[in-house]
């Protein structure tokens, strides 16, 4: 049974070397007799997520969820079918998301985080994207915490990712003007041509931010959905417009820094009445269904598109996972250990 292993906790911008793959020979391929509730898993996909990073730190003080144990192997949102189950929520059969280990198979003693998929008609991999925890995520950020109206101006940072691709298309079906950045020309074409912003920049590019913005942004931004903080955030609060709303999602370029950056230009929360509100999806487990009735026809539809970058193979997983933090990267990323 392969793993992924973290060695020990991590300072500063996490590395490969980090995480070892290694492979453990006692699971058995069946439940422990005299065990009750008990799911045997094969694990199928697996999704990495920048909250990943915060639970490699030695601490978890701030933090909504705890460290990763080094020499145990790491767990994230996962897709995987169920092999044997003394659970009676679960068959043998069912396919499930939610919390997994990285690893091959799983004995699963604490399901609470797992859902059974109901909808096997879409790509199982998107339960780790837009049908699973980014996806309710931009439907919470843009929805509950934005409030867009029709004609509103929209801007996404950490665009062409899991999150943020999504809510450039929230924000096209609300008939808002978008405009996305993101860190290559690669990402700023696909915002452009696949996704419908109006408009997209590459932020890595561009020495003034602030000028960045007034171009795309001449009257101003009345919504901006969070996922980077630092500069783009100062710059971003300079070209905000009177009741504008921000919902901060992430702040991933602060992720990795053992002192987080400040923040120069609060004051325009005050001269333009600028509401800004941080959210965690933990929050809203209660939304999905909500959420799934608006997201289901809207694939069938092709109203809404997803990319994922899919990796084979859990040698390849802790490349994947510290590749969210230099960009690597084009859409959701995941790792797929296994096809059914
Ligand atoms: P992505 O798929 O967008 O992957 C992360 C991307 O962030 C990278 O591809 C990279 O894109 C960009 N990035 C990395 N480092 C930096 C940096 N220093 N400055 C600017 N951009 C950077 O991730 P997700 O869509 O899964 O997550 C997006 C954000 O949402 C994250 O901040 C995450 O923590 C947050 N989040 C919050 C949740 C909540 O409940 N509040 C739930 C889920 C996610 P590029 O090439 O464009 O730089």
């Amino acid at each position: 049974n392969k793993q992924v292993v973290l060695k020990d906790y991590v300072n500063g911008y996490p590395k490969e070397s980090d995480m070892v793959v290694t492979s453990d020979a006692t699971i058995r391929l069946e439940l422990p007799k005299n065990e009750g509730g008990v799911i045997l898993s094969k694990n199928l996909y697996l999704s990495c997520d920048p909250y990943m990073r915060g639970r490699m730190n030695t601490t978890s003080k701030g933090r909504y969820t705890s460290s990763f144990t080094p020499g145990l192997p790491i767990c994230g949102y996962g897709v995987a079918k169920v092999l044997e189950s003394t659970r009676h929520e679960f068959n043998k059969g069912d396919l499930i998301s939610g919390l997994i280990n990285w690893e091959e198979y799983s004995l699963i003693t604490n399901p609470e985080s797992l859902m059974k998929i109901q909808h096997t008609d879409f790509p199982l991999s998107y339960y780790t994207g837009i049908l699973g925890m980014p996806g309710l995520t931009s439907y919470v950020g843009f929805y509950e915490i934005c409030l867009p109206k029709k004609g509103d101006t929209v801007f996404v940072s950490a665009a062409s990712g899991a999150v943020g691709q999504l809510v450039g298309q929230f924000a096209k079906l609300s008939g808002c003007y978008v405009v996305g950045s993101a860190g290559s020309k690669e990402k700023v074409d696909l915002l452009k041509n696949n996704f419908g912003f109006d408009e997209a920049f590459n932020y890595k590019e561009e020495r003034d931010l602030d000028a960045a913005l007034k171009r795309y942004f001449p009257d101003g931004i009345d919504i901006y959905f969070e996922n980077v903080g630092g500069n783009m955030l100062d710059a971003v609060l300079c070209n905000m417009r009177l009741h504008g709303r921000i919902a901060v999602c992430g702040m991933i370029s602060q992720y990795n820094l053992n002192q987080h950056q400040g923040i120069k230009n609060l004051v325009f929360l005050i001269l333009k009445r600028i509401r800004m509100e941080g959210f965690l999806v933990i929050d809203y487990h209660h939304l999905y269904p909500k959420f799934f009735e608006m997201i289901l026809p809207l694939i069938q539809e092709g109203k809404i598109t997803y990319v994922e970058d899919t990796v084979e193979g859990l040698e390849n997983a802790p490349a994947a996972l510290v590749g969210l933090f230099s960009g690597k990267n084009l859409g959701k990323q995941v790792v797929a250990i296994a096809h059914e």
